[in-house]
């Protein structure tokens, strides 16, 4: 077996038509090779991470569709295994590490099993290089920006060559490419790439590079399309979606995106993620508060409550500043749901610290909360500060945050017993097939029967959004049954 390196030094902003026709024909290659088979290929894809990833792995199952592969749920029995892999926290490397090393025997087994692993870890030199000398049964290694060129990665690898195709320069934006999306009604689409902020705990930005915009034409048109293909519900994706637009000539601002998006017909709600406090703009706060589709729901990350600590983050604002913000957005829209992410145990967090995100936690009442043990990341500024508190410390204080969390949470649901809630239908609920689970317009998860006697089968309900009686509530879910 050889080795061999795909490089393109000096990416485009936006990949070539040209360049794109070259990856289709290595799908149309590969379809042939693949055609000759008795059986249809199977491909296994795992992805671990934010959204952005999920949306990444969207492309990548599109491709792999286009090639002629079945996409599976099992590993077992796949002929292509997967792992779109995240770098954000430490746990979801290692559970990658140990992914790889089980498929070891499977792969001595079965030598024309394809493996690859993609995503932001592979951005991380030192660990494409453990990749590369400790895992010899990995065919493919491809990060974030070679994405586009993953048709011809895998014609390297099924002719049994190892491939490796990590690009330092910002990945150029491609768009004519087939996304294979989980069924409808829910569809994320990527407004932006990478991130600017340099937050000093944070490894995006080294993965993923700088922010790069996606034009609105682009978005509006695969708007149109998710919504032609019976979606109902897009999430706008990006690191920090208020800085949308800065990189463009048109210099579309991401309020001005939200509102031309509002106009898609058969789109019934809009999401977005992540929104960053320091960008917060007042023109956004009005576009949420006037535009009926977009949801009523915020995810505003304040990450901590100490303004020192805010400022060893590098976040750009004050514990003050954030809040008043959020005044702005109460004052506009009342019903807001609201979540964050925090992070307990930063380098430099004391327990006085601490106690000052618990008092925001207090003040806010978010209606959930994302929080993580800080993990240190090879690279960024936070990785050399020294620890303040202990593991055991850092780990107490989480767990008294979850403590006081999910009080305020269970409060909060409790608001919204016997009230009526519009809820988008995703599915049969996935502990009880007698049941629909959807979420309301601010973002909560409803689990609920129906109790109509019309003709619809339960699954002829996914898509719609129904009126449901919410009859009782839990710290993460409510519960309830159709309005009749
Ligand atoms: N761009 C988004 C999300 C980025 S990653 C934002 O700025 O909000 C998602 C979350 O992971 C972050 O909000 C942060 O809370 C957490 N996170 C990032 N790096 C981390 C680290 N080194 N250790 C622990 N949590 C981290
Ligand atoms: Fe990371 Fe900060 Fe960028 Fe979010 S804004 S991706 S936390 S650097």
């Amino acid at each position: 077996m050889t080795d061999k390196t795909i490089n393109k030094a000096g990416s485009v902003r936006r990949v070539t038509e040209a360049e794109m026709a070259e990856q289709r024909d290595y799908i149309s290659r590969i379809r042939a090779i693949l055609a000759q088979r008795n059986d249809k290929p199977k491909a296994f894809v795992e992805t671990y991470g934010c959204q952005q990833n999920s949306s990444d792995s969207e492309k990548i199952k599109g491709m792999l569709s286009d090639m002629g592969y079945e996409i599976t749920d099992e590993i077992d029995g796949a002929d292509l295994v997967l792992y779109n892999t995240c770098a954000v926290r430490e746990n979801a490397e290692l559970r990658v590490f140990g992914n790889l090393g089980a498929l070891k025997h499977k792969k001595r087994r079965n030598p024309d099993m394809i493996i690859g692993v993609c995503g932001c870890m592979m951005q991380q030199e030192h660990i494409a290089n453990t990749i590369k000398t400790k895992y010899k049964h990995v065919d493919m290694v491809f990060g974030t920006h070679a994405l586009y060129r993953f048709p011809q990665i895998l014609d390297e690898a099924l002719k049994h060559t190892r491939v490796f195709d990590i690009e330092n320069e910002d990945g150029a934006i491609f768009e004519e490419i087939s996304v294979k999306r989980d069924a409808p009604p829910l569809a994320k689409v990527p407004i932006m790439y990478g991130c600017n902020n340099f937050c000093s705990y944070c490894v995006v930005p080294y993965v993923r590079g700088r922010e790069r915009s996606r034009s609105a034409e682009d978005i509006l048109a695969e708007c149109r399309r998710v919504a032609d293909e019976g979606y109902k519900e897009i999430m706008l994706l990006g690191q920090n979606v208020n800085s949308y637009g800065n990189d463009l000539p048109s210099g579309t601002s991401f309020s001005e995106l939200l509102k031309l998006v509002c106009r898609t017909e058969g789109i019934e709600r809009i999401r977005f993620m992540t929104s960053h406090p320091k960008d917060l703009s007042d023109d956004l706060i009005e576009v949420m508060a006037s535009e009926p589709k977009i949801c009523n729901q915020l995810h505003l990350p304040i990450q901590s409550g100490s303004n020192k600590v805010l400022k060893e983050m590098n976040r750009g604002y004050t514990r003050e500043q954030y809040m008043e913000r959020l005044k702005k957005v109460r004052r506009a829209i009342p019903d807001i749901v609201l979540t964050t992410d925090i992070i307990v145990g930063f380098p430099t967090e004391t327990n006085e610290d601490f106690n000052e995100t618990l008092s925001v936690l207090k003040e806010v009442e978010y209606d959930m909360i994302f929080s993580f043990i800080y993990s240190k990341r090879v690279g960024t500024p936070a990785a050399k500060m020294p620890d303040v508190l202990t593991d055991e410390e850092k780990h107490r204080n989480f767990d008294e945050m979850l403590k006081v969390q999910n009080e305020i949470s269970k409060r909060k649901n409790e608001t919204y017993a016997g009230t009526v809630q519009k809820v988008l239908v995703e599915g049969l609920s996935k502990t009880n097939d007698k049941t629909l689970t959807g979420r309301t317009e601010g973002g909560k998860v409803v689990n609920f029967s129906c109790s109509d006697n019309n003709d619809l089968s339960l699954s002829d309900y996914v898509g719609k959004i129904v009126d449901v009686k919410i009859t009782s509530v839990q710290t993460w879910s409510l519960f309830g049954e159709t309005e009749n």
